[in-house]
C-alpha cells in the first residue's frame, strides 16, 4: 500500500534493525486519513469471507481494526491486555510481547465472540506472530472460527509470516519490510504477493 509505505519512509524511526518506530502516524499519534485508507484496503480484501467480527489487540491494533470493521459493518472487538474485574467470564490466553520480551495475558469477556463467529484478525505489526496465535486460541476457546488476518506492517524475516503462511488461512500485509536498520533505513518487498 504506496501510502502506507511512503508514511513509513517519512516519518517512522529505525530505532534497531528489528523495532520500528511509528508513534508519528499508527499507535500514538494517529494520521485519520491513512488509518482510514488501511481499513478500506483490509475490508475490500476480505470482503467475501463472511466476516462477522474484527478482532485485535490493545492497543495499536484498535484503530486499524475499527476503521477495517467500519468498511464492512461489523462489530470491533479488542482484547485487554490486563483482566479487569468487572469481566465476568473472561476468556484468557499468555502471548509473548516482541516489544517488551515479556509474557502478557490477552482477555476478552467470552459472549463478544459467539460459536459460529468468523473472525477477522487485524493488527499493526507481524513479528514473531505470538500475538496470532494467542488470538487464534481465544477465537478457538469461543468456537468461533478465524478465518483471516491482516497486518499493516510485517518484517518479514521474523517468524511471523512463516507461521501465518503454514497455517494457510488468507492474510494480507500492506506493507512487507525485507530489511532495516538505523544507518541504511529501509527496504521493502516488493515480489511477495501482498495477499496470500
Ligand atoms: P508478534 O506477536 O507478531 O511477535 O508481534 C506483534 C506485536 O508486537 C504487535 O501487536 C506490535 O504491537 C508489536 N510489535 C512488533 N514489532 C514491532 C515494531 O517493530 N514496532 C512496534 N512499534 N511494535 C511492534
Amino acid at each position: 500500500m504506496d501510502l502506507l509505505k511512503k508514511t513509513i519512509e517519512e516519518e517512522g524511526v529505525v530505532l534497531s534493525p528489528s523495532v520500528l518506530k511509528v508513534d508519528g502516524f499508527l499507535n500514538h499519534k494517529i494520521d485519520p486519513i491513512l488509518l482510514d485508507e488501511i481499513g478500506k484496503e483490509f475490508a475490500g480484501a476480505f470482503r467475501n469471507l463472511g466476516i462477522t467480527k474484527v478482532l485485535t489487540i490493545e492497543s495499536g491494533g484498535i484503530v486499524p481494526a475499527f476503521t477495517t470493521a467500519l468498511y464492512l459493518n461489523v462489530p470491533v472487538v479488542f482484547a485487554k491486555k490486563a483482566e479487569p474485574s468487572t469481566m465476568r467470564n473472561p476468556k484468557t490466553c499468555r502471548v509473548h510481547s516482541f516489544t517488551k520480551n515479556t509474557d502478557y495475558t490477552i482477555c476478552i469477556e467470552q459472549n463478544t465472540i459467539h460459536e459460529g463467529d468468523r473472525v477477522l484478525f487485524i493488527d499493526d505489526f507481524l513479528a514473531n506472530g505470538q500475538a496470532y496465535l494467542g488470538i487464534k486460541k481465544l477465537v478457538g476457546d469461543c468456537h468461533a472460527r478465524l478465518v483471516a488476518s491482516g497486518f499493516c506492517i510485517e518484517k518479514a524475516w521474523q517468524p511471523g509470516h512463516s507461521i501465518l503462511k503454514q497455517d494457510g488461512f488468507p492474510f494480507k500485509v500492506l506493507a512487507s519490510i525485507r530489511h532495516m536498520s538505523p544507518e541504511e533505513g529501509i527496504s521493502w518487498n516488493y515480489d511477495t504477493a501482498e495477499t496470500e
